[in-house]
């Protein structure tokens, strides 16, 4: 008997290189971004529902604010993608229960569109290839192919273009999360005002940082961590600038803006410094929230 409902789990990332080329004429900048998937996760479920009833969607959990219930959410993008490829109607209903920090530069909505590619494949029995996932995946957003795989990965182009990157052992986080979040387009735009002048090369790939990955080396993967957009994101935010200067001072092993921010990712040696750091961060009173984490995880997959 085919199933009526499905759930899936699906992570959130942290950057630990973000490398931002020249604004193209398009609009675009050609990215290098190495991803790590870690251990805060949305699950997504998806239920059938009555023939006619068309994409309804729902939000619960810790961070809904901010989370479109209508179908501008990339989760319903994501069906009514796979309605128009695979030329069927779908009636069902999906409900997001929401951890993963919304604008954060943590990538929780192209997270819910890949928990959606994969739930809707196992749901209809539509017998998608990973390629085929990543190739839907990547019409909604150029981080949603990488939500679908997990690990660590290489992404280049736009970010959609993923290789498996070579890590061993795992990594310990500290995520200091803020109130508010910051607009990913903003934020581009405030990295490209403040780079106006100088030359920007293309991105590369920082083998210091493959290399480290591969020795699990978790000091020299914390020196190695960059990112291009935290200028433009603590020129935005200032106060940024006092949380990364937090984890400085009780020994962070590295400390970065995810993605757009206004999430910063710390690197610690273990679960106790992990520990110290989140209760210095607390009592500092210029993070939101904090959590701990775990990376890298696995992509979205159907629990
Ligand atoms: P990225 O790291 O990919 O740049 P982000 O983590 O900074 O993204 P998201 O949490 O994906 O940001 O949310 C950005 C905006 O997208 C939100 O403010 C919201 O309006 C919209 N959005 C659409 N669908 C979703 C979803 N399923 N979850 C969260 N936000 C969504």
């Amino acid at each position: 008997m085919s199933k009526s409902t499905v759930t899936v789990r699906v992570p959130a990332k942290v950057n630990l290189q973000l490398s931002v080329g020249p604004r193209e004429e398009d609009g675009y900048h050609n990215l290098v971004s190495v991803f790590q998937a870690i251990s805060i996760y949305d699950d997504v479920t998806i239920t059938k529902t009555h023939a006619g009833s068309g994409i309804t969607i729902s939000i619960i959990g810790d961070h809904t604010h901010g989370v479109p219930a209508d179908a501008t959410n990339l989760a319903v993008k994501a069906a009514h993608l796979i309605e128009k490829e695979y030329d069927f109607e779908i009636d069902a209903h999906i409900e997001v229960k929401k951890s993963i920090p919304v604008a954060g530069g943590m990538a929780g909505g192209s997270a819910d569109a890949a928990a959606v590619i994969v739930g809707l494949d196992a749901l209809y029995t539509l017998m998608m290839t990973r390629d085929k996932m990543f190739e839907l995946g990547s019409q909604l957003g150029s981080d949603v192919p990488f939500m679908i795989s997990g690990g660590t990965a290489i992404g280049q182009g736009h970010g959609d273009q993923l290789t498996a990157a070579l890590s061993r052992g795992t990594y310990h986080w500290v995520i200091a999360l803020s109130s508010v979040g910051l607009s990913t387009p903003a934020v581009y735009a405030e990295c490209d005002r403040l780079r106006a002048g100088s030359t920007i090369s293309a991105p590369q790939i920082n083998d210091q940082l493959m290399q480290s990955l591969l020795a699990s080396n978790s000091k020299a993967v914390g020196r190695a961590l960059h990112n291009d957009l935290q200028p433009g994101a603590c020129s935005l935010r200032p106060a940024l600038t006092l949380v990364l200067g937090v984890g400085e001072e009780y020994g962070a092993l590295g400390a970065i803006v995810s993605g757009s921010g206004p999430t910063v990712a710390f690197l610690v040696e273990d679960e106790e410094q992990g520990l110290d750091l989140a209760v210095a961060l607390t009592a500092s009173g210029v993070v939101g929230s904090v959590a701990r984490a775990i990376g890298p995880v696995h992509g979205a997959k159907v629990i």
